[in-house]
């Protein structure tokens, strides 16, 4: 089939926008797919084995959704993102190829005063051969979806997600689908909570939710298809050992996996999140034993970075002083430990949490 109205080559909606934005600058950037390897074959002696996994490949984006490659359409008025390389679609090992740049229309989609078309739901966000779609909320009811699954709620996941939503059932773990309610009102009937690590039957498909550990109820969808087929939806995650040895992925071959990361370079190289934790604590110790009246301020999104400042409120023992917002959301988790650390007054603790955006030196004084 060919590539739906309102994408580009590369299957992303395209953008009416004249100026650059950060999805632009990041997909012309380009991705090292020299750093992804392949893990060793499993060995039958336990002698130490040189690693001999190979590079993996990127198969081809449009074979696996049927969508057929389209023609090159310089000619009809496309230009060409500075970039490029290996192309998104090759069959063949990509050792340090770049996304292939981006392809804008002149002149923008929509003309000014024209009535907005709404965007088309770009093909990486649907599980094929299923009719699930995968934080996708930004396009209305997607053709063929029947059921729509949110990883976790950060606004770029759930973006769209509003209490007039109608379109389908929304799946997601049981932390997830409280805040959906509580901050989105959306309609409970449609909402849909899974435990982690529990295999329901969805639409004939086998679905499974993983710890992401990513922010509170971040999950990764694991899919069995009824043909045997598995796909791995990741999300947003942080990749643990513990997750590596979870037993669905330590025992089954992933036929297709939705990497979603911003660091897929090996130039980020990212500590586990235990000694992230310890290092920011002890830092916080250090300068309060310098200066006992500092005030610790950690900015966060509306969810996320709870167990940096639950730490913290834990070794100096102080309260967390967030606003009535925070607060809400936060006693929603039912985490009991964090919540009895959770006050309302900010004069009586040292240790706020504050917007991201509020982590202002003019701000914090
Ligand atoms: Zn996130």
């Amino acid at each position: 089939m060919p590539v739906p109205d309102g994408l580009d080559d590369n299957g992303f909606p395209i953008s009416s926008a004249a100026t650059s934005s950060f999805a632009d600058d990041f997909y012309r950037s380009g991705i090292d797919w020299s750093s992804l390897r392949a893990a060793p074959a499993p060995s039958e002696d336990s002698g130490p084995k040189e690693n001999s996994g190979g590079l993996l490949v990127q198969r081809s984006l449009y074979q696996a959704w049927g969508i057929q490659k389209p023609a090159r359409r310089e000619e009809a008025g496309v230009e060409v993102g500075v970039g490029g390389g290996a192309g998104a679609s090759s069959a063949s090992p990509a050792t340090s190829g770049s996304w292939p740049g981006r392809k804008r229309r002149r002149g923008g989609e929509v003309e000014a005063g024209a009535e907005r078309k709404p965007l088309a739901c770009p093909f990486y966000k649907k599980i094929p051969g299923t009719p699930f779609t995968v934080d996708a909320f930004r396009y209305g009811a997607v053709e063929g979806s029947r059921a729509y699954f949110l990883s976790h709620f950060h606004h770029d996941h759930y973006g769209g997600l509003t209490k007039k939503w109608c379109h389908g059932p929304i799946y997601c773990t049981d932390l997830t689908a409280r805040l959906v309610k509580m901050c989105l009102s959306v309609n409970s009937e449609y909402i849909c909570p899974m435990e982690l690590d529990k295999e329901y039957l969805i639409e004939g498909v086998a679905v499974t939710l993983l710890e992401a550990n990513h922010c509170p109820g971040a999950a990764v969808i694991h899919f069995r298809l009824g043909d045997g087929k598995t796909y791995l939806h990741t999300g947003d995650f942080r990749a643990s050992k513990s997750m590596q040895l979870h037993p669905l992925l330590q025992r089954g071959h992933i036929n297709l996996l939705y990497l979603d990361t911003t660091y897929c370079n090996p130039k980020y190289k990212f500590p586990p999140k235990a000694d992230v934790i310890d290092f920011v604590v002890r830092t916080a110790q250090r300068y309060l034993l310098k200066e006992p009246k500092t005030l610790i301020v950690v900015g966060a999104y509306s969810i996320g970075k709870e167990n940096v400042y639950l730490a913290i409120s834990q070794a100096l023992e102080v309260p967390i002083y967030t606003d009535a917002s925070r607060r809400r959301i936060l006693h929603s988790f039912g985490w009991s430990n964090l919540s009895k650390r959770i006050c309302s007054c900010n004069q009586s603790s040292s240790l706020h949490v504050l917007p991201l955006s509020s982590v202002r030196h003019e701000v914090c004084k």
